[in-house]
């Protein structure tokens, strides 16, 4: 088959209707919305495009089944999650054909988002039959204690397009593991991902209505009537903080629990004792990895002063050697924004650096042609009033600023409304744990430049949100606590 028709053979394959209690349909009005290919700026297919009764209708399919799931026996719970993993990791290609395709990121990353997006199924099948409470004797020895954990019931989850699988993954392998019933919405830009998953979910055995996928050009106008609801009981959101906020406000109303992913502004900090390689390796994936368009991705280099130039220039001549273009091709390691407006920002924020001082060491460039791609960047000499410092870049772009002392360095990682993760590296393990304790953020990556595992609870602190996904802590965001107190 030819490259032309395998690509359009994954996506005349993938789902293009809503999902609405076991069922594939089109949206209640018969509207479609255009899903467009980052690369060339051309659409790729039309999915329905869901209206708020078509949101209604979905959270009536969720409810409707909830307490039946609920009731589930977790073991089946567990193994319906086992299946769509051993699933999702036969079809990776496909899977990751159809990512790149829609959200713009070289194959091999989509490749490695779909087999992290299936460790969440997997790491939460596991999970399902370890939802256990506890018996006490009461302190006065009379009466007992005793606790158990249930699901919280409906929840509605919103993802964001830049890992349109592994979003869905976190939210869904613990709600369906906790015998919660769910509606998903994922981003206008990348919903072919979401609607394979669901299918992969409804060829695995997952009971109608327990996962509810709306496609939707007007997010805010389907989500008001889910939130508002009070049937809902839980609302998880992954996006950027500005939404997040919003969210948060919406939900007071009918005092929902919240998880909140939100937005990021990573330091990455290299220690003067630092192996300076193992540093520049490091920055590549915590800077370029998903083409800087991650919450997690190193937002700006603080570095110590003896190692800054050499740092600088390692790093310019590893960026500056990554080839750019559709993710599709042989050897492309950085594929297009995701839209002309994510790229305007990129561009803007580093002129706005540029402007205040800050030296072009590679890239400053947005690519020629079709497609939003925008060149592999470092700059040196950032000053401290860059807009860049201080807001989330989402693109490949890296300001690189010197310090002089462990304190300064610490401060300057703080000076943020962002606390999601940071990137120490150093060799002095007295150091290493100094840092880490003072470091405002959810997650640190201790000489190494990723932290994404199923295993481990991925979350932030301060403007960065609040709730922990994957690990034993991500289940814990499905369940609710209840107390028995009990005489004898
Ligand atoms: P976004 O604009 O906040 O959108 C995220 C999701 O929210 C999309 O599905 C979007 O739908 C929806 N949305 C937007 N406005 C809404 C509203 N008023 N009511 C209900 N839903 C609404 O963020 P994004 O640009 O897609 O994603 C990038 C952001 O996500 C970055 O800030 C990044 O740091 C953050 N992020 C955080 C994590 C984490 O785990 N902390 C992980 C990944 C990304 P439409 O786009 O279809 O309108």
């Amino acid at each position: 088959m030819s490259t032309i028709d395998k690509e359009r053979a994954v996506v005349e394959a993938a789902p293009n209707e809503l999902f609405v209690g076991g069922e594939w349909r089109a949206a209640s009005g018969g509207a479609t919305l255009a899903v467009e290919d980052p690369s060339t700026g051309e659409p790729l297919v039309e999915v329905a495009d869901a209206t708020p009764e078509d949101a209604t209708a979905a959270l009536d399919a969720a409810v409707a089944v909830q307490d039946e799931w609920a009731a589930h026996p977790p073991r089946e719970r567990g193994e319906i999650l086992r299946r769509a993993f051993e699933t999702m990791t036969e079809r990776a290609d496909d899977l990751a054909l159809l990512m790149t395709l829609e959200m713009g990121k070289p194959l091999a990353e989509s490749k490695a988002e779909v087999t992290y997006a299936a460790e969440f199924l997997r790491w939460f099948s596991e999970e399902a039959v370890r939802i256990e409470g506890r018996y006490a004797t009461a302190p006065n020895g009379v009466g007992r204690l005793i606790t158990m954990r249930q699901p919280v019931g409906p929840c509605y989850a919103i993802t964001p397009w830049n890992f349109p699988a592994a979003m869905g993954t976190r939210k869904i392998g613990p709600a369906i593991a906790a015998g919660c019933t769910m509606v998903i919405k994922p981003a206008q830009q990348t919903p072919l991902s979401m609607l394979a998953l669901a299918r992969i979910l409804e060829e695995s055995g997952l009971p109608a209505g327990v996962l509810n996928v709306l496609t939707s050009s007007s997010s805010s106008e389907v989500s008001k009537p889910i939130i508002s609801d009070p049937r809902l009981r839980k609302l998880t959101f992954t996006g950027s903080t500005a939404v997040g906020r919003t969210l948060v406000g919406q939900s007071a109303e009918g005092l929902l629990r919240t998880s909140m992913e939100l937005g990021g502004n990573a330091p990455f900090i290299v220690f003067p004792d630092a192996d300076v390689d193992a540093a520049v390796e490091g920055a590549v994936i915590a800077k370029m990895r998903n083409i800087g368009e991650a919450c997690t991705a190193a937002n700006r280099f603080h570095v110590a002063d003896p190692v800054a130039d050499e740092f600088t220039e390692k790093l310019a001549a590893k960026l500056g050697a990554m080839k750019v273009g559709r993710g599709t091709e042989e050897d492309v390691t950085v594929g297009p924004l995701i839209d002309a407006d994510q790229r305007g920002k990129v561009a803007e924020l580093v002129s706005d650096a540029t402007g205040r001082g800050a030296q072009v060491l590679v890239g400053g460039r947005e690519g020629d042609g079709a497609g939003y791609f925008y060149e592999p960047t470092v700059l040196s000499g950032v000053t401290g009033d860059a807009r860049l410092l201080k807001e989330e870049i989402f693109g490949p772009v890296a300001p690189v600023v010197a310090f002089d002392d462990e304190d300064a360095a610490i401060a300057a990682a703080n000076d943020t409304e962002f606390g999601l993760v940071a990137y120490v590296y150093t060799r002095d393990i007295k150091r290493a744990f100094r840092v880490v304790e003072r470091l405002q953020t959810g997650m640190v990556g201790l000489n190494q430049g990723m932290v994404s595992n199923a295993a481990a609870p991925f979350g932030g602190v301060k403007a960065s949100g609040f709730g922990r996904e994957g690990g034993p802590e991500g289940i814990a965001e499905y369940l609710e606590i209840k107390y028995v107190a009990m005489a004898l």
